[in-house]
């Protein structure tokens, strides 16, 4: 048996280097002494002070706009993007049917209606189905830069423009990637983003919005804060100010010691980015004219994050080989951080959005579900690996060697049917 048998079928795995291979976020000793201190001097902050001020000019600065404001999670802040946004009872809020459900779920309980479209063959938003589903109610539609691949958003702003709808975007995915060099989450209205433990910009557990109203910055405040930092920042002029003290009821706040992690997280997101960047050329170039796998497309104007590098599975040129076997042999070979996409899936997949009517009573069953589902969503779903994107310079052997693991199963894959 040679170095080309498959580590499946009894031969030499590609992978050797002892797992996980993969961590994020990097601690350093920079994190461990900015957490540490931040223990000694607050745990608990009710306004805008220390490094939640420090945090969110951070961001601020980072991307380029007036105003954030940090909260628990991703998904408290998009329920604050849409609450603070006006977006109501009834009103319609266009979502592409492939991602994670939070982009979505927050709406149920503002009584709008997620309308899932479908996505292109890049899984980006398909802007005619988009128009297809605008109706007299819909508001505003939702850029989400699935893995890091920022949309194409002059076609997303014109779009939006046209139809005069609000652009929103969940940036997720995708902090610090630029469509023609201007950051993801500085296009539309509002931006959300989370800060969730494997997100490019981790605080653990986290999230903001960021936009440059200030008007929709007050309302922010209003639907997850309250008391001292809406007393605080609101003017008392202003005519929300008198419900400083409650807010809309909501607290959403971020940790400070989470906002302690994101915050020196945050200084060294640039040199992750290039990085990044650097292997995942590095591993399309390996990986481009391999049979049965399709690298991303990524456009002239785009910078991505690279949260993932998404490959694209054809069994037709593999002989049909299940993409599930074509898995169990990437395993086998020691590439165990290859996977498919688990809960980034087609929404109307989840009882949640198919009958939502036990859980979230007003919510009618099958409401808004096209017949014929969303194709294109099922089928970029079914046939997506990912796999995650390193940035150190010393990941290299590892990174060849996942590289090698594909190629290798790729051109035996006539021995796995
Ligand atoms: C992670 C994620 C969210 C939710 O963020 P949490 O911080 O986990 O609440 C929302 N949208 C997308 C696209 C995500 O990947």
């Amino acid at each position: 048996m040679n170095d080309s048998t498959l580590a499946l079928l009894g031969g030499t795995p590609a992978v050797t280097a002892p797992g996980p291979h993969f961590t994020w976020p990097l601690i350093t000793e920079a994190d461990r002494q900015a957490v540490a201190a931040q223990m000694e001097t607050a745990v608990s902050i009710p306004d805008r002070s220390g490094v939640i001020a420090d945090l969110e000019d951070a961001l601020a600065s980072y991307l380029g706009v007036r105003h954030v404001v940090t909260t628990c999670t991703g998904t408290a802040a998009l329920h604050s993007m849409y609450a603070a946004t006006g977006i109501g009872p009834g009103d319609e809020v266009i979502v592409p049917a492939l991602t994670f459900h939070a982009t979505a779920t927050p709406l149920f309980h503002l009584g709008a209606h997620p309308v899932l479209v479908d996505v292109d063959d890049r899984g980006q938003l398909d802007l005619e189905d988009a128009a297809r589903r605008i109706t007299a109610r819909t508001k505003a539609v939702v850029a989400v830069h699935l893995w890091g691949l920022p949309e194409d958003m002059d076609a997303l702003t014109s779009f939006a423009d046209e139809h005069e709808l609000m652009l929103l975007e969940d940036g997720s995915h995708a902090h610090g990637a630029t469509w023609n060099h201007k950051m993801a989450g500085t296009f539309g209205t509002a931006s959300a983003f989370s800060l969730n433990g494997p997100k490019p910009l981790s605080a653990g557990e986290g999230g903001f919005v960021a936009t440059d109203e200030t008007e929709l910055y007050y309302r922010v405040l209003l639907h997850g804060q309250y008391n001292k930092r809406c007393r605080r920042e609101i003017p008392a002029t202003h005519p929300l100010a008198r419900y400083a003290v409650t807010g809309m009821g909501l607290k959403l706040r971020i940790h400070p010691l989470a906002a302690a992690l994101a915050r020196t997280q945050l200084t060294r997101l640039e040199d992750h980015l290039a990085g990044r960047q650097t292997i995942a050329a590095r591993m399309c170039a390996a990986l481009d004219g391999v049979r049965g796998i399709r690298v991303p497309d990524v456009p002239a104007a785009a910078r991505a994050s690279w949260y993932a590098l998404p490959l694209r599975y054809e069994p037709a040129e593999l002989g049909g080989l299940p993409i599930e076997r074509f898995l169990d042999a990437l395993h086998a070979e020691g590439a165990t951080e290859a996977d498919q996409p688990g809960s980034t899936c087609p929404l109307h997949t989840h009882p949640l959005f198919q009958a939502p009517g036990s859980l979230l009573p007003g919510y009618a069953d099958g409401h808004h579900q096209p017949a014929d589902g969303f194709p294109a969503a099922e089928h970029v779903h079914a046939t997506t690996l990912k796999l995650p994107v390193w940035s150190g310079a010393d990941d290299v052997r590892l990174v060849d060697a996942y590289t090698t693991a594909i190629a290798k199963v790729a051109t035996h894959a006539k021995d796995l049917t």
